[in-house]
């Protein structure tokens, strides 16, 4: 067969692979939109025990996990967090149903990344509750991408943001707040060293993912992001960026290909037996399910779990 036949053949297969995913990923959504209301029906996490004062504790709502976690170390055991979108469910395609709108009425402050990761701000806003709304990308986002926790130096600043926002509600507590929020910092420092050195001395500083999520990640650490899809993960991709990839993975001698986790990889695998790759799991950190919890999983082990599969990616020393 010459070499262009086979190249059809080839783009042809990876076209067939695309529908299937379009197709699979329309199913997925039609089963998470049906076992998101048996969720809904349970508050996703149970960790803060209320205390005696309950009715005077600051109630914090925070829409996805990374958010979660950075307001939850800043509020210790002195007031509560939730997690706004069900535990499991992919952020990106989420809005928020009735139901969830209404579970907002018991909260103070709802902590979101940006109206470009969270379209819904309007409707909350719609809803005339007493609920203080704080941007926790505000001022550190480029282009429209929201991925900003993704940065070790952003989620920092991320960090800031939160406990600025709390520390105005609750002042009373502000110092025991500013303390948990630096101490959080220290670890977000720590990661970054850890990305730094992990990350000086590699092969090659190219590395191919499926979604877009890691400009931010990857200007940190002067590394070159290679997307098969756009800033959120499921795209119509068309044949001729599939053919680009696979030169770029060529002329880069890339031999890693990263899926994430929830997301259908069939397309990741189609291209990683393409150019002769095995793939590796890098994850956006924006979902965490209840078994990544058991497991006491967080925010900074997920990031550290990237940076090793990186390192493999990248042929790092
Ligand atoms: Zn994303």
């Amino acid at each position: 067969m010459g070499i262009d036949n086979k190249k059809v053949v080839i783009v042809a297969a990876i076209v067939i692979a695309i529908v299937g995913i379009i197709i699979t990923s329309v199913a997925l959504q039609g089963q998470n939109s049906s076992s998101s209301s048996s969720i809904n029906t349970t508050p996703p996490e149970n960790y803060t025990q209320p205390s005696q004062d309950a009715s005077k504790r600051l109630k914090i709502m925070a829409t996805f996990y990374p958010l979660y976690e950075f307001s939850k170390a800043i509020v210790g055991d002195k007031a509560d967090v939730d997690l706004f979108i069900p535990s499991g469910l992919e952020p990106h395609d989420w809005e928020p149903s009735a139901r969830d709108l209404e579970r907002l009425k018991d909260y103070q402050l709802l902590v979101y990344n940006s109206v470009t990761f969270e379209p819904y701000m309007d409707r909350i806003r719609d809803l005339g509750y007493d609920l203080k709304m704080v941007e926790a990308a505000k001022g550190i986002m480029l282009d429209q991408d929201p991925h900003v926790w993704l940065d070790p130096v952003l989620a920092k600043e991320q960090v800031r943001i939160i406990r600025d926002a709390i520390t105005s509600m609750d002042e009373e507590n502000s110092r025991y707040y500013d303390g948990n929020a630096r101490a959080y910092m220290a670890r977000l420092d720590e990661l970054h060293a850890k990305f730094e050195e992990g990350l000086r001395e590699c092969e090659r500083r190219e590395f191919i993912t499926l979604h877009g999520a890691y400009n931010y990640l990857a200007s940190r650490y002067g590394l070159e992001q290679i997307t098969i899809a756009g800033l959120e993960p499921e795209h119509d991709i068309p044949a001729a960026k599939i053919r680009e990839i696979i030169d770029m993975a060529r002329k880069h001698g890339i031999d890693v290909v990263y899926a994430e986790e929830g997301i259908d990889d069939r397309l990741v695998r189609a291209l990683a037996e393409e150019i002769n790759a095995k793939v590796l799991t890098l994850s956006p950190i924006e979902v965490l399910d209840d078994e990544d919890l058991e497991e006491g999983k967080t925010y900074i082990t997920k990031m550290e779990e990237n940076l090793a599969n990186l390192r493999i990616g990248l042929g790092c020393r």
